[in-house]
């Protein structure tokens, strides 16, 4: 069993209400049953991901892991730099972010940002399903998973990850406390998965901002195999 905890979250924008928290811990609920189903650990493993950039714990060294070692990076809980403990840690924070950026890692700091403006978009509609994916994606990064430098692929490995966690989110059978989950889910599904292509096609290349362009990958030549 992996589990999904939220350490820590807070609004850097404005006071953070109960109400948020709740809706954020409904989603790592969310991220927990979904990780720990075969049919989702299935679907990762036959997952044809088009970018698997990973950053090593070594600076510097990037692999192109397998589909196994994605899955054993998720079921391990292994942060970048942190021992495999079967815990995906959560540090999130809600940030003032520009329109078009729905979440940010800044390596090696494990806080994943979200855009409030975004994020009050989704609590408003109960979507709890994309909050549940985005957070799913920067995670990825915070495990050392990158998209292609200078591009977005939407099959890298982030958002392959993110569209699978949306997809298993929207069939769950878990109910939230507030009661909306699973109605929404079924009622809502084919417009949540509209407004998650349409959050893909907005998100940048969240992950390079704030590292020094030492570190970047220059080009896809210093992936190792
Ligand atoms: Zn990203």
């Amino acid at each position: 069993m992996t589990i999904v905890k939220l350490n820590s979250f807070r609004n850097t924008y404005g006071p953070t209400e109960d109400s948020h928290k709740r809706f954020v811990e409904n989603a790592v609920r969310l991220i927990e049953d979904t990780v720990n189903q075969a049919s989702f650990i299935n679907a990762v493993k036959e997952y044809p991901f088009t970018v698997r950039r990973f950053h090593t714990d070594d600076d510097g060294i990037f692999i192109s892991p397998t589909n196994d070692m994605i899955i054993d990076k998720i079921i391990s809980g292994k942060e970048r730099q942190t021992d495999p403990d079967d815990s995906i840690d959560l540090e999130i924070e809600l940030m003032g972010l520009g329109d078009d950026e729905t979440g940010r890692v800044s390596p090696p700091s494990p806080a994943i940002a979200l855009n409030t403006k975004h994020f009050v978009g989704w609590y408003g509609n109960g979507d709890l399903a994309i909050l549940a994916s985005t957070i799913m994606h920067e995670w990825m990064h915070v495990c050392g998973f990158r998209h292609a430098s200078g591009d977005i692929d939407n099959d890298d490995v982030p958002y392959g990850i993110g569209k699978l966690v949306f997809e298993f989110a929207g069939g769950s059978s878990i109910m939230s406390p507030l009661g909306f989950a699973k109605r929404i889910f079924n009622s809502k599904i084919r417009r949540q998965r509209r407004m998650y292509k349409d959050a893909v096609r907005g998100l940048r290349t969240d992950v390079y901002e704030g590292l020094p362009s030492s570190h970047l990958p220059m080009s896809d030549n210093d992936s190792l195999q």
